[in-house]
């Protein structure tokens, strides 16, 4: 089988990549291990996705925004980080932002299947489903895929949206820095007796690291902890009725009586950042590109990123009748998306490991940092100008035009 561009991986970065380049002639394949029903009706994965302002306008351009039904779409209006006993937090509003709202909240099984829908049908579009991607190799003249039904595929240029721990990237050679955080993150939906105000609490506690997401109903809510490990096995053992007292309980009743609506699913956390995004006849997106830690919701947001940002320059090679695939047109992918990507990445390691750290020192940093915060507008009108930002350029603009000029080389 021959194709221009051929995909791994279905999952929403994979199918949005596949979608970005509709139109254009080019022949593509995509290559997924999951059946084509699991893709058309994806199960409820318990992630519930913070989007920001470039983002919904990224989907929106794709086609998926109008896919999600009302009751899929939950605003972000108000967001509160809390630290240990703290009442007061420091606090992100749409209203210092200038803005309706700071964000949306979707599940991702919504996205992955306003995703399929998006593609369903795409003229010059192949999906290979069921299919799992055995052995890769790319050179000058091209890729070649081995695919597991014994069948050869090549193509001009190869992609890999496979996730994090991507086989495709580490087949072709690319080696990656993983930071396993040594702590799983445990999402359950839950109902809760005060409405939440479209509020997102994010709350360092002692021991453990809390989080309560808005969604589209007033009185649910998408609740996150990262307890200790040896609590995890222990609150997913428990009945309904002991898992919703321990809830309200860690939330110090808060939101008064809470009710699980879901069961709750366990993610281990491991960051992932390759030393290069591309190489000959190759390139990343989404997770593949960069494995975020979802303390700092940004995974998809940057996943789209790689998406707009790769389909572009590929699509305005071929326009032009220049090789897409070139070494010159991956480079300069790399380039903006590391750029996009690296600081933010960097911080939330630094901000996952001083607050996942109970020992004096980081609870004495971690107070004086929200002070800090609290005290500075500046700080506070960054952060929220990286989530509403409007126009072409990406989220946390500013800090990617510094970390351009300070890059190491
Ligand atoms: C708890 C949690 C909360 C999150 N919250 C947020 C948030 O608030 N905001 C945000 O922006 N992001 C968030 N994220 C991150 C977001 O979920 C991911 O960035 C996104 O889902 C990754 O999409 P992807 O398509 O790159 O990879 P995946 O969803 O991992 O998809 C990869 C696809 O590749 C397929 N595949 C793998 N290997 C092969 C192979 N060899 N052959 C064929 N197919 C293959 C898989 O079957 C899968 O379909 C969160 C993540 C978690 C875990």
């Amino acid at each position: 089988m021959q194709c221009d561009i051929a995909i791994v991986g279905a999952g929403p970065a994979g199918l949005c990549f596949a979608r970005a380049l509709a139109g254009s002639g080019l022949k593509v394949v995509l290559v997924e291990q999951a059946a084509a029903e699991r893709l058309a009706d994806p199960p409820d994965d318990g992630r519930e996705i913070a989007l920001t302002h470039h983002s919904q306008r990224l989907m929106a351009k794709l086609g998926l925004w109008e896919r999600l039904r009302e009751e899929e779409i939950g605003l972000l209006r108000e967001a509160k980080v809390l630290d240990g006993d703290d009442r007061d937090g420091l606090p992100f509003t749409s209203e210092e932002a200038g803005k309706d709202n700071l964000g949306w909240m979707v599940g991702n099984h919504a996205i992955r299947r306003a995703a399929w829908e998006a593609v369903a049908g795409q003229p010059d579009l192949t999906l290979l489903d069921g299919e799992k991607v055995s052995l890769v190799h790319a050179d000058a003249a091209g890729a070649v895929l081995a695919l597991s039904d014994g069948r050869e595929l090549r193509a001009q240029l190869l992609v890999a949206a496979d996730s994090r721990f991507s086989e495709t990237r580490r087949a072709v050679g690319i080696r990656a820095s993983m930071h396993d955080f040594g702590r799983t993150m445990l999402v359950c939906r839950m109902r809760h007796e005060v409405p939440h105000a479209q509020t997102a609490w994010e709350w360092f506690r002692y021991g453990q690291t809390l989080a309560l997401l808005p969604l589209h109903d007033p009185q649910v809510s998408s609740a996150v902890l990262t307890p200790p490990q040896q609590e995890i096995r222990r609150l997913q053992a428990m009945s309904e009725d002991e898992f919703n007292r321990d809830m309200a309980t860690r939330f110090d009743g808060r939101l008064g009586a809470m009710t699980r609506l879901a069961l709750p699913v366990a993610y281990p956390l491991v960051g992932v950042y390759p030393q290069r995004f591309v190489a000959t006849r190759f390139a990343t997106v989404g997770d593949a590109a960069v494995g975020m830690h979802p303390v700092t919701a940004h995974g998809f947001n940057f996943g789209l990123l790689s998406v707009d940002a790769l389909s572009q320059r590929v699509l305005a090679a071929h326009r032009a009748g220049r090789p897409y695939w070139s070494d010159a047109v991956l480079h300069s992918y790399d380039i903006e998306h590391r750029a996009a990507t690296r600081p933010l990445y960097e911080a939330t390691r630094l901000i996952a490991g001083l607050y996942g750290n109970d020992r004096l020192p980081a609870r004495v940093l971690r107070k004086f940092a929200l002070g800090l915060g609290r005290r500075a507008a500046p700080f506070r009108r960054l952060v929220m100008a990286g989530l509403t930002q409007d126009g072409g350029d990406m989220p946390f603009g500013g800090v990617r035009r510094a970390w351009v000029r300070l890059r190491p080389r």
